[in-house]
């Protein structure tokens, strides 16, 4: 948990499937009914007219990029910095990608993995880690 973390809202119209998923421990992202496309933020309807509804994902995925996170930061994160921020391309779909912290383990500080031990491609597992009371998040496992 990251105490004053501002957190996000769980108030939009297509995403009680993502929060739920991540409640319950897992990850969930929409899945087109018509053409199978993969989806994420949560959206009304896939680009081409088909219904959404929410799948259970691996977890699998690769670091597509990262990048280390300098002060200054909001004062919530300002006892983690440097610390390192993944963009993960899930397996399910080429382009899915979620941007998140990097651990070995969940509970780990988001300054807990050294940047130079990533390489572009290297496989990652989605965990969920707790931002807060009733907030969960996903988190990149090395
Ligand atoms: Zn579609």
């Amino acid at each position: 948990m990251i105490p004053g973390i501002p957190l996000p809202s769980r108030d939009g119209p297509f995403e009680a499937g993502f929060w739920a998923a991540l409640d319950r421990g897992e990850m969930a992202h929409q899945q087109c009914a018509a053409c199978s496309a993969w989806h994420f933020p949560p959206r009304w309807r896939c680009a081409c007219g088909g219904t959404l509804a929410y799948r259970p994902v691996s977890g699998r995925a690769r670091l597509w990029s990262w990048t280390v996170v300098h002060p200054p930061v909001l004062p919530a994160f300002a006892p983690f910095a440097p610390y390192p921020v993944a963009i993960a391309e899930l397996a399910e779909a080429p382009g899915l990608r979620m941007v998140g912290p990097l651990v070995e383990q969940p509970g780990d500080p988001l300054n807990h993995v050294d940047p130079a031990r990533l390489r572009i491609g290297m496989p990652l597992t989605a965990c969920v880690i707790a931002l807060a009371d009733g907030v969960r998040w996903p988190a990149w496992k090395i």
